[in-house]
């Protein structure tokens, strides 16, 4: 949901704003299994049918009057770009797609964050994006690592960055070269509970983190596998304790849009 003010209008804590001018989806890997965007969808009447690829043409749907809502933000926001959907999958038009990169490059004071898991499209429009454009892929698991390859390919966006979330094994063949911003959650959803494979492993997400530190990666602990989403945010170390590790790439910090907003808090302390 877009709102005109800095109010953060979204529970996901890496973003302030979304932003969905397309709705709708169908699932590509293991990650989409219980996808949130399906069962609200579901939930609420917005789709008639499971998100599956043959249902696609009905499911998916381009919102044009959406275009100009993040013109109405005047704040400098952080904007996650369809939180409902993925803006490559084959059923939005290219032409559609361009418009929604002209959005972004009209409204400067904004950051978009763009999150996929179809790379191979997302690299095809590897010349058109805006500096202001965050691109991110998906990778659940280290079989999909591969994913981010098609990320270093693209020139010049403002920060590539994954989002292991949710994370459902170790990553130990996700290179970390030419990347920006490492997001990690583990899976959420009323399912969980009946579902302890899927459970995320802090160590696996610590791994993480300690390879970010080491290449001086910003790294962001969204949330722990928990029936509710946003609950479990602190990373547990293997002492036992727990921090809050959230931090955001430099891009933002040195958006020249934000001037006084810009005070930068700590990103990294212990868990009160
Ligand atoms: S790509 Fe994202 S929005 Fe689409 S089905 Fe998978 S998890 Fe859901």
């Amino acid at each position: 949901m877009i709102k005109a003010s800095q109010e953060r209008a979204t529970a996901i804590a890496w973003t302030d704003q979304t932003w969905n001018p397309v709705s709708g989806c169908s699932k590509v890997s293991e990650g989409c299994r219980f996808c949130y965007a399906e069962t609200l969808s579901l939930r609420f009447g917005h789709s008639k049918a499971a998100w599956t690829a043959l249902n696609a043409p009905m499911n998916v749907r381009i919102k044009p009057d959406k275009l100009r809502d993040p013109i109405r933000i005047k704040a400098p926001s952080r904007i996650f770009v369809n939180s409902m959907s993925d803006l490559f999958q084959p059923e939005v038009p290219s032409e559609f797609i361009v418009q929604v990169l002209d959005v972004m490059r009209a409204t400067p004071r904004h950051a978009y964050q763009v999150l996929t898991k179809r790379p191979e499209r997302l690299a095809e429009f590897s010349d058109l994006y805006p500096p202001n454009c965050w691109l991110g892929v998906s990778i659940e698991s280290d079989r999909h690592v591969d994913r981010a390859d098609y990320l270093r390919e693209i020139r010049l966006p403002a920060v590539r960055f994954i989002s292991a979330e949710p994370l459902l094994g170790p990553l130990p063949s996700l290179r970390l070269d030419g990347l920006d911003w490492v997001i990690v959650g583990g899976e959420s959803g009323a399912h969980i509970g009946k579902h302890p494979e899927r459970h995320m492993d802090h160590a696996w997400a610590r791994d993480l983190r300690d390879r970010c530190v080491v290449a001086g990666i910003p790294f962001f602990f969204k949330q722990s596998s928990a029936v509710r989403t946003e609950v479990g945010i602190h990373l547990q170390e293997a002492d036992g304790t727990f921090w809050h590790w959230r931090e955001f790439p430099d891009a933002w910090h040195s958006n020249p849009f934000r001037g006084f907003d810009a005070v930068r808090g700590p990103e990294v302390y212990p868990a009160p």
